[in-house]
């Protein structure tokens, strides 16, 4: 049987998320439309929207409903006019969204560099917008955006937090975070592809990315995608009980890195040092690249990713790994393994099982080359 272990790229669909979609397909209404199939599908939305406010400790008229966590980073960055400090660690919805940001270091561990935020700050002309993730898609490593919102205030700047691979994951609060701006996606934790939010403080102004029609209140144009949407509170109305069985995802990560490191003590993890999700393990086998590990464990049945970039089929050493202080070599040997809902022991004894074995054939390769040499 296959097994999948890349939760962060997308996670398996659920199946109450499943029936809410299918339910949403049979309404024919535009939410738009004052007639009754216009309130059905208007009732879906909003009922959708109460679920993931709930689930965000936000307020539903906050939550503005996007095609994706990528639109959500763009609107956030593009519709506040004001100057952009993004930590390097970004995903590349952030990093791409604006040409003028300016990147703010992170650490070894992946944290971000306090120092440099406030260096940053300090010599800002205008007020700022920073934007720091909560939860690293590749590493798992979790920001300490209590300590960054306490800073930027004191500047006067605004806050974006992407939290895309927080929700469901580890305990959320829009409320609690207190940032101004927050970026959702739905397929990550269980819901539909093509759904995102931004939770957007009340009081603050952002300009629409997507003109047209009033949808959103007049936030983001476009007629509403009302079985994503359903499929997406569905979602959210399970992420509580997702954050609940946490630990027991993270006691086979742990596991994971404990047998990792014990068939190649060289093995790195990276973050690992620091907070991180409890699903996410980013592992480094110097020698041996990330191409090599992904395709030889997907023969083998077992998906998981190469902590890089992959754009047009060509790998691309990872930004975030590179940030951290990794050489190119060190990043090209790194993969993520993450679990999520349907994870069992077994799979991770099968990820185990396929990895230990190409690490050991490294370790034999290495002791032949050096005979030779
Ligand atoms: N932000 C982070 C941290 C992500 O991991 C991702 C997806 O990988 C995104 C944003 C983009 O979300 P979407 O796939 O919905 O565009």
């Amino acid at each position: 049987m296959d097994i999948y272990l890349d939760y962060n790229a997308t996670a398996p669909l659920r199946p109450e998320v499943a029936t809410a979609m299918t339910a949403a397909l049979e309404l024919c209404g535009n939410a738009s439309s004052v007639h009754r199939f216009g309130r059905l599908a208007r009732r879906a939305v909003e009922d959708a929207r109460e679920n993931i406010a709930a689930a965000v400790g936000a307020s539903a008229a906050e939550i503005v409903l996007t095609g994706s966590g990528t639109e959500a980073n763009n609107l956030a960055l593009r519709g506040i006019d004001r100057p952009v400090f993004i930590s390097a660690a970004e995903h590349d919805s952030v990093r791409a969204a604006r040409d003028d940001a300016t990147t703010i270091g992170v650490d070894s561990n992946g944290l971000v560099e306090l120092t440099h935020l406030e260096d940053l700050l300090t010599a800002a002309d205008a007020p700022a917008l920073v934007s720091v993730m909560l939860a690293n898609n590749e590493t798992g490593v979790v920001q300490p955006i209590d300590e960054v919102v306490a800073l930027a205030r004191r500047y006067g700047a605004l806050i974006h937090c992407d939290a895309v691979q927080a929700l469901g994951k580890i305990p959320l609060s829009f409320a609690a975070l207190g940032v101004d701006m927050m970026s959702l996606s739905a397929h990550k934790l269980g819901g539909p592809q093509g759904v995102g939010a931004l939770i957007v403080r009340d009081g603050i102004d952002v300009m629409p990315l997507l003109r047209g029609g009033g949808q959103e209140r007049s936030r983001r144009a476009g007629t509403e995608n009302i079985a994503g949407i359903s499929g997406f509170g569905a979602a959210a109305a399970l992420a509580g009980q997702a954050v609940e069985s946490a630990p027991a995802l993270e006691r086979l990560r742990d596991d994971i890195e404990v047998r990792v490191q014990a068939v190649a003590p060289d093995a790195v993890i990276y973050g690992g040092d620091s907070p991180r999700l409890p699903n996410t393990s980013c592992i480094g086998l110097p020698g041996l690249s990330n191409e090599v590990q992904v395709m030889t464990l997907d023969l083998a049945g077992v998906a998981i990713s190469a902590g890089s970039a992959c754009s047009s089929g060509k790998l691309t050493p990872s930004h975030v790994l590179q940030a951290m202080g990794a050489g190119d070599d060190a990043a090209a040997s790194a993969i993520r393994v993450s679990l999520g809902w349907q994870t069992t022991a077994g799979d991770c004894d099968r990820f185990i099982e396929t990895w230990s074995a190409l690490a050991n054939r490294r370790a034999k390769t290495d002791v032949a080359e050096r005979s030779v040499a």
